[in-house]
């Protein structure tokens, strides 16, 4: 089956909530702390090899940056949090537009959530699933650099994430095993984005 994430092309970044494009699109979004994997999960994702800048330069990314894969169908990269640099004027600022933007994007079709295989659900993934939960949204989590673990562990951590997500947020949250680098489910989590949003 054809790619349908393969025509993503960089839209733009907004700083700003009016920044953002009209409020009458469909769009999934990708959070993740930094370092997590989640431009090479967008890169995998869209298979392309630059579209989303992998880097290892804390807070780089301090914008929504928007890509999009057909008219009115996007994906949107959310800051990546997690660094102790951040300065806390700009902390406080991303907090803020990301709690409004959460609370108010009728765009908003689902959440991509990315995690290290190896520190699943941390404060800020759970956050995120949170926001979600609270709107109804549904959200999916991607295990990412699950190539980093042998096949048993990977099926013994999915299970344990799995588990834990049905008791804290109910059913509506899904998980897999994901890898950019070996393409493991890459295939599956496109399968989901493309259903969020309609293509
Ligand atoms: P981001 O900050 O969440 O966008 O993370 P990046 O995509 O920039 O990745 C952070 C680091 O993890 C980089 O050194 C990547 O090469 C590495 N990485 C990302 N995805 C994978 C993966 O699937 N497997 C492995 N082994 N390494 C990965």
């Amino acid at each position: 089956m054809a790619n349908p994430l393969a025509a993503a092309t960089y839209k733009l970044a907004a700083h700003l909530p009016r920044q953002l494009p009209p409020d009458t699109a469909r769009e999934v979004a990708f959070a993740g702390r930094s370092n997590a994997g989640k431009s090479t999960a967008l890169n995998a994702l869209c298979h392309q090899n630059r579209l989303a800048k992998t880097s290892k330069t804390p807070g780089r990314t301090q914008q929504l940056v928007y890509f999009e894969v057909q008219p009115e169908r996007y994906l949107v990269d959310l800051p990546g949090y997690g660094y102790a640099q951040v300065p806390e004027d700009l902390r406080a600022h991303w907090q803020q537009f990301i709690n409004r933007y959460f609370e108010t994007r009728q765009s908003l079709a689902g959440l991509i959530v990315v995690m290290d295989v190896r520190h699943p659900l941390r404060d800020y993934d759970r956050q995120m699933l949170a926001f979600a939960i609270s709107r109804n949204l549904p959200a999916h989590c991607l295990l990412t650099k699950s190539d980093k673990l042998g096949r048993g562990e990977q099926s013994k951590t999915l299970a344990a994430v799995r588990k834990q997500l049905l008791a804290d947020f109910g059913d509506s949250v899904g998980v897999q095993l994901f890898s950019g680098d070996s393409k493991i489910g890459v295939d599956e989590a496109r399968g989901v984005i493309a259903g969020w949003l309609q293509l």
